[in-house]
């Protein structure tokens, strides 16, 4: 299993078959009473990944008390799935050094 960590909070990721929001299949979803993100394995790779940055989207606009709109989160998740891409890959991997961190 895979922990998002932020500041004190982690939250757990879990892949799923079946993720629920309000009685609705959807790609993913994040608990806060469980500090916890659903994504669902049913959707292609690319999918999965982009619906986990979406909802640490969610997460991040919690705990810095943000209020996005449902749209905002996807457009950013969209375009930051964007700067991750292989096209992007020096500046990823400049941003992702871990000596830098
Ligand atoms: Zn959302």
């Amino acid at each position: 299993m895979m922990k998002y960590l932020i500041d004190w909070r982690a939250y757990d990721v879990k892949f799923v078959e079946v993720v629920l929001h309000d009685n609705e299949a959807c790609y993913g979803v994040i608990q806060q009473s469980d500090q916890s993100i659903k994504i669902a394995v049913t959707q292609p790779g690319s999918q999965q990944r982009e619906a986990l940055l979406h909802e640490i989207l969610h997460a991040i606009e919690v705990h810095y008390r943000l209020d996005f709109k449902e749209g905002e989160i996807h457009l950013l998740s969209v375009g930051l799935m964007q700067l991750f891409a292989e096209k992007n890959k020096p500046i990823r991997e400049w941003l992702c050094n871990s000596k830098s961190l």
